[in-house]
């Protein structure tokens, strides 16, 4: 069998501890057996972090800007632990920040759904992505404590001087008191990537925010992506036969439980982080969640939602078995590899990607899994794997598909 042919390569964002022994793994057994992969490989293991000052991490973002595709395994985030562990130089920003700073965007979440892991919910058949804007409002807020009785106001000073004041609040007493902003240029690129992801995965998108509370400031979030459908995305939303839809929070998550899922869910950062981690977890398990940040300007940077597993990598440095869940990691691959095929005009690269998944689905059906999701099945008698035995059994399936 000839191997699939790469034109353009993938930027390769290697990365940490138990996710980085996932990473080799599927490389040798899912992925180089059967493509010739093209790859600009990144070390962005926090060792090679340290050593280079963090440019690595800085590099491989540039990269993904010059080629449009990168693949990311998971990272550490240092903190006062991992100072003395790796012996670090400085307490390295989050690689995902870092590169997300550089790129802009919006991180979409999806969950991997399969038979036998049901979701809590009945009425969920697809899966629903939500799509978390990644900046401002209240993680970026200023906060005052009102210790008694007294005036408080928002005053805007422009540049030539001028003062526009609102009155807060009269205290009479005690309180506590919040200031909130955001940006219209990252309220539109937020527009552009749901609107841009919608129309490339087929699926309608929902938005909602508290407009009739917020006059100004939430129905400015539904006045500018109601504007940019207008005028650039609703012919291409009627041609693909999709849909955009606008309401309000509430009735959105109303609507959500009641629905059969299958769409994607735009959300502002606060209700995105809340809401994000209630999908994750009514659809069974982080491990069997994807994550990809879609740029405006169109770049793609998949990776899997969960971390980097450090408390199976230390059993396994003590040369104790593990039972580790590589399917987010699996599909963070194919989601970049079909990606990349689209772009290419590679449909061999686009149909492999679909297998590779389709192998991942079947092998679990197949009540082959690992022991996340041994515990949580509703398949009887489930094999438990181990970490390696788990990726054999979905090359296994491959080779038979
Ligand atoms: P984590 O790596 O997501 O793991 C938390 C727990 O979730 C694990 O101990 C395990 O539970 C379960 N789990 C997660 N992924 C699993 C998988 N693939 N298969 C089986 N079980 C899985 O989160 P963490 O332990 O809080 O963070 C570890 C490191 O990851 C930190 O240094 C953090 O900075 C980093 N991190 C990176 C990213 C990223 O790069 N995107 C995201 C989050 C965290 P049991 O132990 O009960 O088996
Ligand atoms: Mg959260």
């Amino acid at each position: 069998m000839s191997k699939i042919q790469m034109t353009t390569p993938l930027v390769e964002m290697d990365g940490d501890e138990m996710t980085r022994i996932l990473w080799q793994m599927i490389k040798d057994e899912l992925l180089l057996p059967f493509i010739d992969l093209k790859t600009e490989y990144y070390d962005l293991g926090l060792e090679h972090r340290n050593e280079t000052d963090d440019k690595v991490t800085v590099e491989s973002a540039e990269a993904t800007k010059k080629y449009g595709v990168a693949v990311k395994c998971a990272t550490i985030t240092p903190n006062a632990a991992r100072m003395t562990e790796y012996n670090l130089k400085e307490m390295w920003k989050s690689p995902n920040g870092t590169i997300r700073a550089i790129l802009d965007g919006t991180v979409f979440r999806a969950p991997i759904v399969v038979k036998g892991i049901d979701p809590n919910v009945k009425s969920w058949k697809k899966p629903i992505t939500i799509a978390r804007h990644a900046y401002g409002d209240v993680y970026k807020n200023t906060e005052m404590v009102i210790p008694a009785a007294g005036k408080v106001e928002l005053v805007y000073t422009s540049e030539d001087g001028k003062e526009e004041r609102a009155l807060v609040h009269t205290f009479n007493g005690p309180g506590v008191v919040q200031g909130q902003h955001n940006l219209n240029d990252s309220i539109e690129s937020f527009a552009h990537s749901c609107f841009k992801y919608a129309l490339d995965t087929k699926q309608d998108l929902w938005f909602a925010t508290k407009d009739t509370i917020s006059k100004k400031y939430d129905h400015t979030f539904k006045d500018v992506f109601q504007e940019i459908f207008d005028k650039e995305y609703k012919a291409a939303f009627d041609a693909a036969g999709i849909e955009y839809f606008y309401t309000l929070i509430d009735d959105a998550v109303a609507r959500v439980m009641k629905s059969e899922g299958g769409f994607i869910w735009a959300c502002k950062n606060y209700d995105g982080d809340v809401m994000s981690d209630m999908i994750s977890s009514a659809f069974g398990s982080l491990a069997m969640m994807t994550s990809v940040l879609v740029s405006p300007a169109g770049y793609y940077e998949y990776e899997a939602a969960h971390g980097t597993v450090q408390r199976h990598y230390y059993k396994h440095l003590k040369g104790e078995e593990t039972s580790t869940n590589s399917v987010a990691t699996i599909f963070a691959w194919t989601g970049a590899l079909r990606k990349r095929g689209e772009l290419d005009n590679i449909p061999e690269l686009c149909i492999f990607a679909d297998k590779l998944e389709k192998a991942c689905i079947k092998t679990i059906e197949d009540g082959k899994m690992t022991k996340d999701l041994a515990l949580i099945t509703s398949i009887e008698k489930p094999t438990v794997l181990n970490s390696r035995d788990f990726i054999i059994e979905i090359r296994k399936t491959l080779e038979a598909m």
